[in-house]
């Protein structure tokens, strides 16, 4: 058994800062493991259970979350969502690199309770270029857009938070160049 414990690291970043395509490079290198988050919302087209998110019924949710199961837990656009416990210990305690993807109130969460980590949030580089990659997608309609657009300047301005004295992220990256961006973190995962 290693006695080398493993390393938290958390992404987080509005929908549409590219944030989906940084974790998905990211699963392409070895030794990172990933966590997959529970989720009260409706599946994607394309998404599967188990992989992308373990896709539950709002009471079995609850019921998890009474059990303590979650490490961090946050609604999101009226959707619950959680990071189940027990992968993230046994990850850390066998030496692994584990990948959390949360928004900011989980991220919260784990910096008020102490968990050491590397923090990174993805910020767009405006809150115009963010509405145009959005409608760019596609997958969401203007009203949603706009939803998704007025949560991003929520998250923009808590990322910039401090908790107990110390920045909420230890490096907020704005995502001008996908590349670079990648190419930073990935630099950050080596230090
Ligand atoms: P989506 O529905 O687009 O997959 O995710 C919506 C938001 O929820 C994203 O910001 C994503 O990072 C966040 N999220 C996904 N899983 C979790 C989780 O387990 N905990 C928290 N706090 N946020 C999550």
């Amino acid at each position: 058994m290693s006695n080398l414990r493993g390393r938290l690291v958390v992404i987080s970043g509005p929908s549409g800062a590219g944030k989906t395509s940084v974790c998905r490079a990211l699963k392409q290198q070895p030794g990172i493991e990933f966590s997959v988050s529970a989720t009260t919302r409706v599946m994607r087209p394309g998404e599967r259970e188990g992989i992308d998110y373990h896709f539950l019924s709002r009471e079995d949710f609850q019921r998890r979350l009474a059990e303590n199961q979650f490490l961090e837990w946050a609604t999101y656009n009226g959707n619950l969502y959680g990071t189940p416990r027990w992968p993230m210990d046994q990850a850390l305690a066998q030496g692994r690199t584990f990948l959390v993807e949360i928004e900011v109130k989980g991220t919260r969460q784990l910096r008020e309770r102490g968990q050491e980590g590397l923090y990174v949030f993805i910020a767009p580089p405006s809150i115009a270029e963010l509405r145009r990659r959005l409608q760019l997608r596609g997958t969401n309609d203007s009203q949603e857009i706009e939803q998704r657009v007025r949560i991003a300047e929520d998250e923009l301005a808590a990322a910039r938070e401090t908790v107990a004295g110390r920045p909420l992220y230890d490096v907020i990256l704005e995502n001008r160049d996908l590349e670079q961006t990648i190419g930073a973190v990935q630099a950050l995962l080596r230090s």
